[in-house]
């Protein structure tokens, strides 16, 4: 295969410039200017896009098993590959929950055998998510997890935390936490603050959050091992992070397209569809979070794709499920609020959708250099494309993004040297 003409920017190895990339064998083998096509070679034409490593996203829920009317291995492997992803990491919140190696193997070679990318998953931190007892994280370990989390069911004892810390921390493998204090829940899950005064909803404060993060942060510094915060959405949670960081805590951190996007005013205009957990949350959050993507406190970008019913969310604000669907509009949202206004360079961005989650859990994803796999993403940087959720590929067309015109279309989505997506359509059938 031999992908012509594109801008290579590959952030990990530094590598940027007009050039084609032979992939042979599943591997990235040569780069150059205009390389001559050998005998039988395919080509992709790549002219005016931008080639970069496939994207990956350590922060999805695939719903299976268990909740397969939301989304499955196969629908949301294609909506990846659709939204340029080529690697995600799959949350536990599943029926049943990976807390045992013969699952994390059964959903190894489920993923084998039904995704047309590559699928890992985490184990959780404690089983069936209930917060007493912790895992065998050595046992899930050696059965493939590359991290540990019980996100949406926020361990709520800090001495369990700790201990995940230290067992984890001993495998090297990170404990990957959903900050938020769920006492602090009044009655449902919105930002405590105007939106949700006017909508007659107490919601939560961004302190829920502020109290774990800070928490796990100083738990982190106690251990010296490594935690990973999903999902930052509030200003002080990015200063907390900010400063651990500058006194050499191990903390990572990522943040969500909608979080740096939207606030909670959405909630009046998309009700069910604006609502995830965390909530969104104030103008002057948004732009701590904008800021601490730019200055490296937020190190990665994830979606949290969350995939509801229509139906589960048509139950109104109170009772509706937390989380929208967010692969298919990731890099068409960083692109137009990120990009394009100036606040991460192209290389920043594709960084933060790459290498850098991957080193977050530990895989070696999200570069092109050569001799990897050919995880291969190319995208029109200058595309613009509407958001219409009917044409997802996932199950869940839950999302506040619905007629958004976005600037950053994917054109191709390649797996280990094999198309998977391109101009619109899913390319090859489940293997
Ligand atoms: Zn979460
Ligand atoms: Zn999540």
């Amino acid at each position: 295969m031999l992908i012509q003409g594109g801008l290579v920017l590959d952030p990990a190895t530094g590598r940027q410039g007009q050039l084609d990339i032979r992939v042979k064998e599943g591997k990235i083998t040569e780069f150059g200017p205009n390389l001559a096509v050998s005998p039988g070679e395919t080509t992709v034409p790549a002219h005016g896009c931008i080639v970069a490593p496939g994207l990956v996203d350590i922060h999805v829920h695939f719903r299976d098993p268990g909740l397969t009317h939301k989304e499955d291995l196969i629908s949301g492997s294609h909506a990846a590959a659709a939204g340029g992803f080529t690697t995600v990491v799959c949350m536990a919140n599943t029926n049943p929950v990976p807390d045992l190696p013969e699952r994390v193997h059964e959903f190894y070679n489920r993923a084998a055998r039904e995704a047309v990318i590559n699928l890992y998953t985490v184990g959780s931190v404690t089983y069936n998510l209930e917060g007493k007892q912790l895992t065998d994280f050595a046992a899930l370990k050696k059965a493939g997890v590359v991290g540990f989390s019980d996100d949406g069911n926020p361990v709520d004892n800090p001495a369990l935390v700790r201990h995940a810390l230290e067992q984890a921390g001993a495998l090297g493998l990170p404990v990957i936490n959903h900050c938020g204090e769920l006492a602090l829940v009044a009655d449902t899950i919105v930002n405590e603050g105007p939106a949700a005064k006017s909508l007659g909803l107490k919601g939560m404060p961004t302190t829920a959050e502020d109290i774990h993060v800070a928490r796990d942060v100083h738990l982190a510094e106690l251990t010296g091992q490594h935690v990973h915060i999903q999902h930052v959405s509030s200003a002080t949670a990015v200063s907390i992070i900010r400063e651990a960081k500058a006194r050499g805590v191990k903390v990572t951190a990522e943040a969500g397209p909608h979080h740096f996007t939207l606030t909670d005013a959405a909630l009046l205009e998309y009700g069910p569809n604006a609502k995830m957990n965390p909530p969104l949350r104030t103008p002057a959050d948004v732009a701590a979070v904008r800021q601490g993507l730019a200055d490296g406190t937020l190190d990665a970008i994830a979606t949290d794709h969350a995939p509801h019913t229509v139906e589960e969310k048509a139950q109104g604000l109170l009772e509706a499920p937390c989380g929208i669907v967010g692969l298919e509009t990731a890099l068409g949202l960083v692109w137009t609020e990120l990009v394009k206004p100036g606040i991460l360079t192209p290389m920043q961005a594709i960084a933060k959708l790459t290498y850098i989650p991957a080193n977050i859990v530990g895989l070696n994803k999200g570069t092109l250099a050569p001799g990897t796999a050919a995880d291969i993403t190319v995208f029109d940087p200058t595309s613009v494309w509407e958001v219409q959720p009917e044409k997802f590929f996932s199950k869940g067309r839950n999302t506040p993004f619905t007629g958004r015109r976005l600037t950053g279309k994917v054109i191709c989505t390649i797996v280990g040297g094999r198309t998977v997506f391109q101009n619109g359509n899913i390319v090859s059938p489940v293997h």
